[in-house]
């Protein structure tokens, strides 16, 4: 059996499926746990594949590291959206963290993450964590000068994700963050998605000091770039270097210094250059 994710009238991938393991309409989205033939077990919302067990730590390593080592000493983390647990995962891989708030809608996300996905979704049980269901604009709107890092690990604007790229939402989040806090978004395809990847930008530019965008190819997110923008208030990415003290599979010293780089048809998007 194909799997079709179709991304427009021009384009879409196929992924051979040796087993579905479990399927839900939840209140908010048609949930999938499938079995790959390609990629593993992965994770499917509304027609569009989230994750997939033998490419996630390039995603939740982008998406948590480059933010979380520019921090100088986080304690405050939270994640908006990441049911599936992976960036819970390696946010807890800092030893200065004490406590990370995790707000996801769907609560059926993380309870078919922690039957299907336990690489995933193994840190649930770590005594720091807090999972609190709900919406995530809803709940970051109550909280003022509180989290040190907010990773927004959302799925792409449809559904109930549409309010997580909104203006609004970014400013909130600015709110939330303590006085040198960072947030981290992810931020789309720019190849196949510019102009959904160049509002988020532009829009975190306007509410954020210093914000970079890193990239990192993700095989399962349709093909070729994806991108990561930290935003912050005090600290700037770029001049730092990390000393990493656990291990990880893509992020590194040197994937820290490049991956902010970024080739001239995005800085001509970003209207950078
Ligand atoms: N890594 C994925 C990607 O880029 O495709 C996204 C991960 S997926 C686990 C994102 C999660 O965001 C989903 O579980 C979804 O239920 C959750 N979500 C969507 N809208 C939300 C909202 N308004 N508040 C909180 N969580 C939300």
């Amino acid at each position: 059996m194909w799997y079709i994710e179709k991304h427009n009238e021009n384009y879409q991938v196929g992924w051979r499926v040796s087993d579905i393991l479990y399927q839900k309409k939840t209140p908010y989205q048609n949930l999938a746990i499938v079995e790959f033939a390609e990629f593993g077990r992965a994770l499917i919302l509304d027609d569009a594949v989230q994750t997939t067990v033998k490419d996630e730590f390039v995603y939740h390593e982008m998406l948590v590291h480059p933010a979380a080592f520019t921090h100088k000493s986080p304690r405050r983390a939270l994640i908006i959206g990441g049911g599936d647990g992976g960036t819970l995962r390696e946010v807890l891989k800092h030893k200065t963290i004490e406590k990370v708030d995790l707000v996801e809608i769907d609560e059926e996300v993380v309870k078919a993450s922690k039957e299907f996905l336990p690489s995933l979704s193994e840190s649930f049980n770590d005594p720091r964590v807090e999972v609190i269901i709900d919406d995530g604009i809803r709940y970051v709107k109550k909280i003022k000068n509180y989290y040190d890092l907010i990773f927004v690990d959302a799925s792409d604007p449809v559904g109930p994700a549409v309010v997580l790229y909104s203006e609004e939402f970014y400013r909130s989040l600015f709110d939330a963050l303590t006085a040198d806090g960072i947030a981290a978004v992810q931020s789309e395809s720019p190849n196949f998605y510019p102009d959904i990847f160049v509002k988020i930008v532009t829009t975190l530019r306007d509410i954020f000091p210093k914000v970079n965008v890193a990239l990192a190819p993700v095989p399962s997110y349709i093909s070729g770039f994806f991108a990561f923008t930290v935003a912050s208030k005090v600290y700037n990415p770029k001049e730092i270097t990390p000393s990493i003290t656990f291990s990880t599979k893509y992020y590194n010293e040197e994937i820290h210094k490049a991956c902010f780089a970024l080739p001239n048809f995005i800085l001509d998007m970003l209207k950078i250059r």
